[in-house]
């Protein structure tokens, strides 16, 4: 093997370093400078060069610092810098996606199923040449002695002349602010690094004890089932009940299902939409709010409540009985339902168990489905419900022809419908209860329209099929009667949110307290003439 031995000074290290990081990383942020550039030659070139020099300056003034303050730290930390970089441009590359706060939060979300499914060979590529390759170099260096004073004379040069540029360069700011936001997800490490930080404490916040709603009451003792289904990814366009021109909802279509027009997600991720669809107000997108969730309520309130999961990014749920679809798998193999039970069925194992032991004559099943998670939409439904051929079988979206990515999400939203539809079936089996299933998903999807995949766009700037929902309702004829419900006024309803979903439940289980807003309870559309649907702000 060839030995060779090179020595550099501390600080030329991290200089040459922060200026490999600013060159290699960061294809993807000058691409988005160069396509959102404004008229002016010079003005572009401005921008390019004030990126440039914020990449740079702040990765070798941070590395520089470290250094001064922990000698050991120079070599680990590039390490670390150069595979996690490799690891994030991957994923910048392949889904467009910007490491923001929100996006930590579904890395640190996601549970090593979904991770498995998001590997891919050109990962490992991306791993040994950008990540593995430089680490090795940087560790066979060698570093001579460097007095601190010189580290720190360096760092004031560097910092004094990328504030040199920028004041000369004050055209570029008003274009960097614009963007800001993007950008920053975009500059390695520093997006990851801050917003992993950013993100923790959010959920530091978030663990705290839940502040308890004022006390409800119920005003009947009837026996009532609802279950609450939060659809994942569903996007209403590809559903056939709001328009869709393929056959994605055959079996909701058959059982007359209710499809409210026009819900829109409070967010575009996971985590902020089920917050907001637990929650009694609109604040629920924000995370420093820490109210106790609809389900916790109700259970506090004498509803017994269970929570089956296939999903994640839930709330802090203080329910009756949680159970996820590992811990019903075993019991839906034994009743020989093979193929269901490695999909969303397998949320209905107990179903008939839960209605014959419960002790309550209110009962909330919440079903969290993984519905039309991406990017792997072809394992998310059972062989026969590949109904749309061809399909995409990579979770590298790009490389899919439109119509073969577009056909794999379809069967998801056509195993979605069979999946409701089961759910509907069910409760028609338990007839001596007044029963409702409200399905609403937690956001939309993008499927490659303006060039973006998955979800979790900033909310001021996502495209539509990431915010317009499916809102599906379905009664029994014991409920309707019940509720005097005027169905074709539901029907008509031209606006829903969210928001609809906390009041709705109460008003199903004819619950009120202080923070019932009648206005957002769907099942109050009787034949009096009550406002159904008020619209938010
Ligand atoms: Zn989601």
């Amino acid at each position: 093997m060839m030995r060779w031995r090179v020595a550099l000074a501390p600080s030329v290290l991290i200089l040459i370093a922060s200026l490999l990081n600013a060159i290699v990383f960061h294809g993807p942020l000058y691409r988005f400078a160069n396509e959102n550039a404004g008229d002016t030659f010079l003005g572009n070139a401005l921008n390019l060069g004030t990126i440039f020099v914020m990449v740079f300056a702040i990765t070798a003034v941070v590395s520089l610092i470290f250094y001064i303050l922990a000698r050991w730290s120079l070599k680990p930390w590039w390490v670390l810098v150069f595979l996690c970089n490799a690891l994030a441009l991957y994923f910048i590359n392949t889904y467009q996606v910007t490491l923001d706060k929100t996006m930590m939060g579904n890395v640190f979300g996601t549970n090593p199923g979904e991770a498995t499914d998001l590997f891919h060979p050109k990962l490992l590529a991306y791993v040994v040449l950008l990540g593995l390759l430089p680490s090795l170099v940087v560790l066979k260096i060698q570093l001579s002695a460097e007095r601190k004073r010189k580290t720190f004379a360096v760092l004031c040069v560097v910092g004094a002349l990328a504030l040199a540029w920028l004041y000369f360069a004050s055209q570029s700011w008003l274009w960097v602010d614009k963007h800001a936001k993007k950008i920053g997800g975009m500059i390695l490490p520093w997006s990851y690094v801050v917003n992993t930080g950013r993100y923790e404490w959010a959920k530091f916040v978030d663990h705290r004890d839940q502040i308890l709603l004022p006390a409800a009451t119920s005003t009947s003792h009837k026996k009532t089932l609802v279950v609450l289904v939060i659809g994942e990814s569903a996007r209403a366009k590809n559903f056939s009940l709001y328009g869709y021109n393929k056959p994605t909802n055959p079996e909701l279509e058959a059982l007359k299902i209710i499809a409210l027009k026009g819900a829109k997600s409070c967010a575009t991720y996971t985590t902020a939409s089920i917050n907001c669809i637990l929650s009694h107000n609109d604040e629920g997108a924000t995370l420093l709010k820490n109210e106790e969730p609809l389900p916790n309520y109700l259970q506090r309130h004498g509803v017994e409540v269970y929570w089956r999961s296939n999903n994640s990014g839930e709330s802090v749920l203080k329910v009756h009985d949680y159970k996820n679809a590992g811990d019903l798998k075993p019991a839906c193999q034994s009743q020989g339902q093979n193929q269901g039970c490695d999909h969303d069925e397998v949320l209905l194992t107990d179903f008939k168990k839960i209605m014959a032991s419960a002790t309550s004559d209110k009962v909330l099943i919440v079903l969290h489905p993984t519905g039309s998670h991406g990017p792997s939409y072809y394992k998310k439904y059972p062989p026969q419900f590949e109904k749309f051929k061809p399909t995409c079988q990579t979770v590298d979206l790009q490389k899919c022809s439109s119509q073969e990515l577009v056909n794999a999400y379809d069967n998801t939203i056509a195993y979605t419908d069979h999946f409701l539809a089961e759910v509907v079936r069910s409760m028609q089996g338990v007839p001596d209860y007044a029963s409702t299933m409200l399905y609403v998903s937690d956001h939309g999807e993008s499927l490659g329209e303006y060039g973006l995949y998955l979800h979790g766009t900033p909310y001021s700037m996502a495209p539509d099929v990431q915010k317009d929902i499916p809102f599906l309702v379905w009664m029994s004829e014991r409920f309707i009667q019940d509720k005097s419900m005027a169905v074709d006024r539901l029907r008509a309803g031209q606006s829903f949110s969210h928001r609809h979903i906390f009041h709705s439940v109460m008003g199903a289980f004819d619950m009120r307290s202080p923070i019932y807003a009648p206005e957002f309870n769907i099942f109050n559309a009787t034949s009096s003439d009550t406002p159904v649907n008020k619209n938010e702000k």
